[in-house]
């Protein structure tokens, strides 16, 4: 009998889930535990030492410590052990993302190179292709990269130019054109490089290796942040890529692309974790040592605010990222049962699968730590804006992440839009359901019986929820498909449902942790929902009064804003004391401790 998905992607809107049903960050076991202390004892000795040397791009240097990476083994943890990879799980490897997701430039090599750079090969290469390139990445002899984007073709990432012409010999397709912003671009050995074959529509995607005859770099690029991280313009001038190159079939590249970006997303969302985590520490180490007033000026509540919020948006990310990390581990065991469904396709299908909740991380999470690196800077004051005290590198090490593997408004969008293109093919009952809770509004009143600590969240929850789905049903019986005309409609709707989705994996991850963490954890742990869920409600309810009176249907409007004032109600919360708890623990460990 085939197994089937606990949870569809998406499909969280409509279901109550069983805390029992998600995996949370309490569970790693002894051996994930020991990869993670190897990716911080490599930043400790490798990496934090050396942050200036590789932002001044010394030469060879980001190069030689990815190669130290790959002889411990970290570079090959995605990798099948038949490539002298380690055939990890996906949770593992959101695991060591975070972890090295501390390392400012460093990660962004890391991660472009285990990522993007070389699981393309991983997942639609053929036997042959692995064998050659796969043991190369793992061990770090080679370098990995991931050709996209061209002038003329950002977030329309679709739109190159870049051509490939099949040889007269029918031996090489001739590769001609320009990709630009190419992470590890300057050093990577082996790229993954997208361009159209003759006048097709879509991509194919080629496996091109650098030192070919017609491959030319541009000198790095200036940036703002993440100084350390080689990014280049390439230009391909007539390269002959042996046939034998064409990676997964002709014109599959452009779903090659986004399923890659759909991992990408969600692994950035673990590697904010980590860089936020620093961050934290940082903050309240020199909160800890600064006395204006007399006094250290963690003792001011100011202060304490910010730290007890730079906790709350880390730990409500780390709870949604690991959850739906777990999801996507378990649909591809799902799928590699399934006949004819290799290894490869399996992955790929499971991030396809999730991509709603991938853009979710990737959006959430990325603004988490703008927050966070923001904060820090504010706690620091003066010193904070001083470029010798960490706070710089991380501020500007940040804001990339808002901006590449898809731009948030990119996945801002492409959340609300892919889950109502599924409630449309009925891969969800979305719309059944939404029309249910629209006729329910007639009876529902505003009165709510405490029933219990869980049960209560969880019915803010569901509730939340039931804004998300009126909404999307409102846009669509409105706008039908010019709905992607209204973004500002769809951005308010993804916004519900991020925070919707954020918001239970914190709950549900707090209810499971419970019986085996110390009560006085537990409690913080509380005092991070609370403050999160009495704060959600605000943001829930801005955003979908925005969308409904925009949405402007005249029969359904006034209905859905006394749903939407029922909906958006929850209990009340001393959020001042809640989050001076949660920061004097912080305080009181002198680090980030959840
Ligand atoms: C440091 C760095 C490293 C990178 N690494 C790589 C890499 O390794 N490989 C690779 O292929 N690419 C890489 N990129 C490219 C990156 O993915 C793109 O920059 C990104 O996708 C945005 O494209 P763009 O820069 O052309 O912006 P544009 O697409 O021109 O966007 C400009 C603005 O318009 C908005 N916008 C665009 N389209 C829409 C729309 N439909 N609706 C609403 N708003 C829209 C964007 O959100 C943005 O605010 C990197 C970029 C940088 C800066």
């Amino acid at each position: 009998m085939e197994q089937e998905l606990k949870i569809k992607g998406g499909e969280f809107l409509l279901k109550q889930i069983d805390a029992n049903d998600i995996f949370i960050p309490e569970e790693f076991d002894e051996e994930q535990r020991m990869i993670a202390q190897s990716c911080d004892d490599f930043l400790e000795t490798e990496v934090f030492p050396n942050l200036d040397r590789i932002d001044a791009q010394e030469p060879g240097l980001m190069r030689s410590i990815l190669e130290k990476a790959g002889e411990l083994g970290l570079l090959g943890i995605s990798i099948p052990e038949e490539y002298m990879g380690f055939g990890q799980s996906f949770v593992t490897s959101m695991l060591s993302s975070e972890r090295m997701g501390a390392g400012n430039s460093f990660a962004v090599a890391f991660s472009a190179h285990t990522g993007i750079g070389s699981l393309p090969i991983a997942y639609y290469g053929n036997h042959e292709q692995k064998e050659k390139y796969l043991p190369k990445l793992a061990t770090g002899d080679w370098a990995g990269a991931y050709c996209l984007t061209e002038p003329g073709a950002g977030s329309d990432a679709n739109s190159g130019t870049s051509k490939a012409v099949l040889s007269e010999d029918g031996k090489h397709y001739i590769l001609n054109g320009q990709k630009m912003w190419i992470t590890n671009g300057g050093f990577a050995d082996v790229q993954t490089v997208f361009a159209k074959i003759d006048n097709d529509r879509v991509y194919s995607a080629f496996i091109v290796e650098k030192a070919w005859e017609g491959v030319v770099l541009n000198p790095e690029e200036k940036k703002m942040g993440i100084k350390g991280s080689s990014t280049v313009q390439i230009f391909y001038n007539d390269v002959k890529v042996p046939v034998e190159n064409l990676l997964g079939k002709r014109g599959e590249g452009f779903r090659i692309a986004l399923n890659i970006l759909h991992m990408g997303r969600i692994k950035l969302g673990g590697n904010v974790l980590g860089a936020a985590k620093r961050s934290i520490s940082q903050s309240v180490n020199y909160a800890n040592e600064r006395k204006q007033f007399g006094q250290l000026i963690s003792n001011f509540g100011s202060i304490k605010h910010k730290i007890a919020e730079q906790a709350i948006k880390t730990f409500t990310t780390e709870s949604a990222v690991y959850r739906v990390s777990k999801d996507i581990d378990d649909a591809i065991e799902i799928n590699k049962a399934q006949e004819g469904c290799d290894y490869g396709r399996a992955v790929m299908g499971a991030f396809g699968e999730y991509g709603a909740e991938a853009a979710i991380m990737k959006v959430f999470g990325s603004e988490a730590l703008d927050y966070v690196v923001d904060e820090m800077v504010q706690v620091m004051g003066g010193m904070g804006f001083s470029a010798e005290m960490p706070a710089d590198k991380a501020y500007r090490d940040s804001r990339i992440n808002r901006i590449f593997e898809g731009t948030n408004e990119v996945n801002r969008l492409i959340v609300a839009d892919t889950v109502i293109k599924r409630g449309q093919k009925g891969t969800i009952p979305l719309f059944e359901k939404a029309k249910e809770i629209i006729a329910g509004l007639d009876n529902l009143t505003n009165t709510f019986e405490s029933k219990g600590y869980y049960e209560d969240k969880s019915f803010f929850v569901q509730n939340f929820k039931n804004v998300g789905m009126m909404l999307m049903e409102a846009a669509v019986n409105k706008f039908s498909r010019k709905l992607v005309q209204e973004q500002e409609v769809q951005n308010s709707i993804s916004d519900i449902i991020m925070n919707a989705y954020v918001a239970e994996s914190t709950m549900l991850r707090i209810q499971k942790a419970e019986s085996t963490l110390p009560v006085d954890v537990i409690s913080i742990y509380k005092d991070m929902l609370d403050v999160y869920i009495f704060e959600t409600a605000s943001v829930i309810y801005k955003h979908a009064m925005d969308a409904i009176h925009s949405i402007e249907d005249n029969e359904l409007t006034e209905k859905i804003v006394k749903g939407i004032q029922v909906y958006t109600s929850v209990s009340g919360v001393n959020t001042k004391d809640a989050r001076r708890r949660i920061a004097d623990k912080l305080i009181e460990e002198n680090k980030y401790c959840f």
